[in-house]
């Protein structure tokens, strides 16, 4: 857990108290409003670069095409989904991930 005020790894703008764990034994901080824009947007962090990617939930779901993942997704609408991922487009470019088509291992919820 980590103590006091830290920078919000989303935004990179505002100084917060809260942390939410996006990976396991990783920790950041996420200010208030980036917790509110996550109940309408999947929140991917990139663990290497730090960059944050916030997509649309609805534009995410409708884009899946596998049904079983599809699923998963839907029924993550409702939660907050911040997570970290190990590399993006930014600094990884030769590998083209869409993160919407990722393995199911990236939804657990
Ligand atoms: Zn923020
Ligand atoms: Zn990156």
């Amino acid at each position: 857990m980590k103590k006091g005020y830290g920078q919000c790894s989303v935004c990179k703008d505002r100084e917060t108290l809260q942390h939410v764990e996006i990976a396991p034994a990783t920790v950041i901080y996420v200010c208030s409003a980036c917790i509110e824009k996550a109940q309408d947007n999947f929140i991917w962090i990139c663990m290497t670069c730090g960059k944050s990617y916030v997509r649309p939930k609805k534009l995410v779901i409708t884009r899946i095409k596998d049904l079983e993942l599809k699923k998963a997704y839907m029924l993550c609408e409702d939660l907050l989904i911040i997570q970290g991922i190990d590399m993006c487009i930014a600094c990884s470019p030769e590998r083209i991930l869409d993160y919407a088509e990722m393995h199911e291992s990236v939804m657990e919820c």
